[in-house]
């Protein structure tokens, strides 16, 4: 297939809001701009959905939720697969969209693609295991079953960091498990959702099963869903603050919830590391997604014999680092998603600075178009700096020394996100140790990265609950019904 054009895919991709199969224009024709992160121009503009345009995405959810349920679960995985598929075929394009309106480079857009996909594939599977249970009674007078069912319509709200597989990995397990959706992506990132959508109707994913909303209204337009009585699930992934606010706005029909928030993982490297391998995970877990992921390491706590060393390597590799345009084939770091996000971090940066931490390298935002930022290393960081307890989303790491294990756990653990810590030993036992004893949902031993469909993915704490992939992933879109059959 020959490579995507730029001006093709935009002129292509879908822009209307997709309702009850129909791709139609907001009520009223607004659109909204796509911006490049890039440059600061905008690439195309989507439709604006309005109130009224939110509430008919969920008529029609709720509409589909019957016939939907009972279509054979292989039916569904066929469809999943079919999915999986196509879009493993159209890679390229999805990379290049996302490329354009997220900013990373084009190899790690690829990797997003492959990911995200994974999950189509996985959900297929799952969607024919799903299955009950039968017991006899103590007294063995009545028979116990219990049955899966699907929750029901359930609404998905998604961010701009990784515009497919925040998207996959919710729409995977609820086509598996039979749920109807209203999907509302970021809308600073809303083409590549776009384009999934029309991949799963050109796999044959029945009318009404998902309707999309892009929208600038998000919170008027997402609220009367959250209390409407129809909608039976809330899945959400973004920050903790939004979260809160949408948990909130649910208890009012306590609605069956999933939350994915923001994290502030810590990264430990102690004195019996391999520290080669060490850094090559700190590149991993700092630089994947420019440093906005969830999952970014914001925090390193390194053991004093090797601080020197690690912290010196990393900076080696963080300064070797080409900045730029995601679609150039050299650039290893994209721009930073807007100005917001620029400001931000500059802002905990010259807080860190003041109050003691050292530029190893990098330090600066990047002066000309685009929202760009030197992947930067911070020695001697006090405890007291603003990103030892908030989330940079940024390309900043800072390196703080400990002296033992018990220092090492209490600071990792010192925090009221919960979502994923990485620790690197060749101690065995230090390992399984610190596992049980991280507060966190995941824990990646001797590797940065732990997002794996196959995996349950998510967190504890402020970071959330709820799990996305893995065994548990399905389960988030089930109810279990239990019937007593007296004998
Ligand atoms: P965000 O501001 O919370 O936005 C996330 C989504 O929520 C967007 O679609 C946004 O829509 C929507 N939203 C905002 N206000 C809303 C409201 N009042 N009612 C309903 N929806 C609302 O987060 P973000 O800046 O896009 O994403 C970054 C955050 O996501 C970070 O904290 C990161 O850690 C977290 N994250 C967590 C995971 C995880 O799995 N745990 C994964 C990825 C990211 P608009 O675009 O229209 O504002």
């Amino acid at each position: 297939m020959p490579a995507p054009t730029q001006k093709t895919l935009l002129d292509t991709v879908p822009k209307q809001l997709l309702i009850g199969g129909s791709w139609r224009d907001a009520t009223g024709g607004n659109t909204l701009a796509v911006e490049d992160p890039a440059t600061g121009r905008t690439l195309t503009h989507v439709a604006d959905a309005t109130v009224a345009d939110g509430r008919a995405a969920l008529d029609a959810a709720v509409a589909a939720q019957r016939g939907w349920a009972s279509t054979a679960p292989r039916e569904r995985g066929e469809i999943l697969r079919a999915a999986y598929q196509r879009i493993t075929e159209r890679a390229d394009e999805f990379a290049l969209l996302m490329t354009l309106e997220m900013g990373k480079p084009l190899a790690e857009s690829r990797g997003e693609v492959a990911y995200g996909a994974e999950f189509f594939r996985w959900f297929s599977e799952e969607s024919v295991r799903v299955h009950g249970q039968w017991a006899t009674s103590p007294d063995g007078k009545t028979r116990l079953m219990t049955m899966k069912q699907p929750v029901g319509p359930a609404l998905m709200i998604t961010p701009w960091n990784f515009p497919l597989a925040m998207g996959t990995r919710k729409i995977g397990p609820a086509v598996a498990a039979g749920c109807t959706m209203v999907v509302k992506p970021a809308q600073q990132t809303p083409l590549t959702m776009l384009l999934l959508a029309q991949v799963l109707q050109e796999c044959g994913l029945p009318d009404g099963v998902l309707n999309l909303v892009t929208t600038s209204h998000t919170g008027e337009v997402c609220e009367p869903l959250i209390r409407d009585p129809r909608l039976r699930k809330l899945t959400f992934t973004g920050s903790t603050e939004v979260g809160r606010k949408l948990v909130e706005q649910s208890a009012e029909q306590l609605l069956r919830v999933s939350m994915e928030l923001g994290g502030n993982a810590p990264f430990l490297v102690f004195e019996d590391a391999d520290i080669d391998r060490a850094v090559e995970g700190a590149m991993l877990a700092k630089m994947r997604n420019i440093g906005e992921a969830c999952t970014s390491a914001n925090r390193f706590y390194v053991h004093e014999s090797v601080v020197e060393e690690f912290s010196r390597k990393f900076a080696a590799r963080m300064s070797r680092l080409t900045i730029g345009k995601g679609t150039r084939k050299d650039v290893t770091v994209g721009p930073l998603i807007d100005a917001k996000a620029v400001a931000k971090v500059t802002e905990l940066l010259d807080d860190a600075v003041a109050k003691g931490a050292r530029v190893v390298t990098g330090g600066q935002p990047q002066r000309g178009a685009g929202y760009f930022f030197q992947p930067t290393v911070l020695a001697d960081v006090p405890t007291s700096a603003r990103l030892q307890k908030e989330e940079i989303f940024g390309p900043v790491a800072p390196v703080t020394a400990f002296r033992t294990e018990a220092e090492a756990l209490r600071m990792a653990n010192d925090t009221e996100f919960g979502l994923v810590a990485y620790l690197f030993t060749t101690d065995l036992s230090r390992a399984v140790r610190l596992s049980e004893a991280l507060e966190y949902g995941m824990v990646g031993v001797n590797q940065g990265i732990v997002s794996n469909p196959a995996a349950p993915f998510g967190g504890v704490k402020q970071s959330g609950f709820g799990r996305e992939g893995g065994f548990e992933g399905i389960e988030e879109y089930l109810e279990t019904k239990y019937v007593g059959i007296a004998l």
